[in-house]
């Protein structure tokens, strides 16, 4: 049992009915959340769909307009930012210039007065997680991005809090150390035990390091599920494109059996789509389809689900190439092939003629 699919397992985080109004702006829209312990659970969505404010109503720098937010079972209405047991690391962290890594990372420790020996340890055991042994009497200028990051870590994970929170926590990197971190990032996230709430507008990032993902719009939740669920079942055309690539095809629904037949441009024979849902007669649809499950052929394929086209455009990136291809209805549909086959199959270029196909169970069918 994953901690959310058992009963008996009691979240670490509640949001009830939580909604933030700034003036007669609605940022976070009667929302339901909860997050268990040890999860390392995702916030993702579009700039100003309201992820750092729902962060920030956590850490209790903003209060709930109505609704509550309850940790460990416990409301948090009147409880301070610092007697939460909750860290944040921010977007831009600000250690301390004049302090040495070492003093940084004892800083929290210091202020609540615990005894040397006590944060001697903890200073080694955090240097140790994030790899700084040898950085500990350097200043931060004398890091590097990622090394700066890496305290700013050890500095929020120093006092062990139960739940830590990070706002765009890599943002700062390149692409390459931005990868390599979040690996780590998941090593320290399960070494330590502690919950991880990160907000990323990254989809990428949140399907790489999280247990599970928030897909948000406009204050409201849209989908919640592991990253596999989200990408290979979104529930709605607005996660499915905002995960990953995917060909959205309008069209109405006919029931056939286990089947959905879903007739959508002049001419063409129905697509069809394994599914459970139950569509009325004429129902409007799209059928979401990525376009790693697409085959591009040369001779026509003995399948339902079959397009012709002419080649537009070809992306090569190594280990995968993207296929534009024009229909004669004017849609385009993107394919995608890998290249890890030593004895190449044949190539396509521009302007071939090519034959499109998908199986039955590789079409998402979703209702308007
Ligand atoms: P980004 O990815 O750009 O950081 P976000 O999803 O974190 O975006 P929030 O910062 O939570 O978005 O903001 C959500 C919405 O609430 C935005 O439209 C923002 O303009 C608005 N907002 C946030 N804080 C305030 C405030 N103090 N006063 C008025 N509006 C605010």
């Amino acid at each position: 049992f994953a901690p959310w699919e058992n009963p008996d397992e009691k979240p670490l985080i509640q949001f009830r009915n939580v909604t933030k109004r700034f003036g007669d702006f609605t940022a976070i829209d009667n929302l339901d959340l909860d997050i268990y312990t040890r999860e390392f659970f995702a916030l993702l969505g579009p700039s100003g769909c309201g992820k750092t404010t729902l962060m920030r109503m956590l850490a209790g720098f903003e209060t709930p307009s109505s609704g509550s937010i309850l940790i460990g079972g416990q409301d948090m209405a009147e409880i301070p930012p610092n007697r939460r047991p909750v860290n944040m690391m921010f977007q831009s962290y600000a250690l301390f210039p004049h302090l040495s890594v070492w003093d940084n990372i004892a800083f929290g420790l210091k202020r609540e007065g615990k005894d040397r020996g006590t944060i001697e340890t903890r200073v080694a055991d955090m240097m140790r997680l994030t790899r700084l042994e040898k950085f500990a009497r350097r200043k931060p200028h004398q890091l590097s991005g990622g090394q700066r990051q890496r305290v700013a870590l050890a500095r929020s994970l120093a006092k062990a809090p139960k739940l830590l929170l990070l706002d765009e926590p890599l943002g700062a990197l390149d692409k390459k150390l931005r990868e390599e971190t979040q690996f780590e990032l998941m090593d320290i996230q399960e070494k330590t035990g502690t919950t991880f709430v990160i907000v990323t507008h990254d989809q990428e990032e949140a399907m790489t390091v999280a247990s599970r993902v928030a897909v948000m719009d406009e204050g409201k939740l849209v989908q919640v599920a592991t990253p596999d669920r989200i990408y290979e079942t979104p529930n709605s055309v607005y996660v499915a494109d905002f995960i990953g690539d995917v060909n959205i095809i309008e069209g109405r629904a006919s029931q056939s059996g286990d089947r959905v037949l879903v007739s959508w441009a002049e001419g063409t024979t129905p697509l069809v789509a394994a599914t459970e849902k139950h569509l009325s007669k004429d129902q409007a649809c799209y059928l979401a389809i990525r376009p790693e499950k697409i085959t591009i052929s040369e001779t026509e394929p003995d399948t339902a689900n079959r397009l012709q086209g002419e080649i537009l455009d070809i992306g090569y990136l190594g280990n995968i190439s993207t296929y534009h291809v024009k229909l004669p209805t004017g849609h385009v549909i993107k394919a995608q092939s890998t290249n890890t086959r030593r004895i190449a199959r044949r190539s396509f270029t521009w302007e071939d003629k090519v034959w499109l196909s998908w199986t039955d169970t590789a079409a998402i069918l979703l209702e308007r």
